[in-house]
């Protein structure tokens, strides 16, 4: 598996750093595959091996207990949250505040800057996701587990089933091959 390199050198990611622009797994000097985890840290791959970054980004993540917003909306719970795919922050979600009140009209948050996805993380042994709500009001990390607050009781199962997907490991099957190599 390949190291993450940090590109902090670097201030916008998709500008070449002036220091290693190699390939990490076969050393050439193009770098059109990279896979970034983080808005200055990447691994560093040729068009060839862009594949091969993203398998070992996302075994990285799964060693780090997180999960792309952008892959974790292709599951159906997402589908089931908002009417109108492809626009996750339509979303209307209901969410319960530090004092137990219930909101509604929050919606998904999966961009921290304009060059910076925020991810799904485990903390305290639950799943957290990225909430705010508008682009400009309060931000706020909430339990997946509090999905059920915006579905009907029909819909539940879809939460049960998305917690028990990151349980397993989201990107287990990257996880697995990537160690195997
Ligand atoms: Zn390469």
């Amino acid at each position: 598996m390949s190291a993450i390199i940090k590109r902090s050198a670097c201030p916008v990611p998709y500008i070449v750093g002036q220091s290693a622009n190699m390939c990490a797994y076969c050393g050439i000097g193009d770098i059109s595959g990279n896979f970034y985890v983080g808005p200055l840290d990447c691994i560093l791959a040729c068009k060839t091996h862009g594949d091969l970054a993203k398998r070992d980004g996302r075994a990285w993540f799964h060693k780090n207990n997180l999960v792309s917003h952008w892959d974790a909306f292709n599951d159906p719970l997402f589908t089931a949250l908002n009417p109108k795919p492809g626009l996750e922050e339509t979303a209307d979600l209901r969410i319960v505040t530090p004092s137990g009140h219930i909101e509604s009209g929050w919606r998904f948050r999966f961009l921290a800057s304009w060059n910076d996805s925020l991810h799904l993380y485990k903390a305290g042994g639950a799943w957290m996701i990225h909430v705010e709500e508008s682009p400009h009001g309060k931000k706020r990390a909430i339990q997946v587990n509090d999905l059920i607050l915006s579905l009907p009781a029909d819909k539940h199962s879809l939460v049960d089933a998305f917690i028990a997907r990151l349980e397993v490991g989201f990107y287990k099957a990257e996880a697995d091959e990537a160690a195997a190599v």
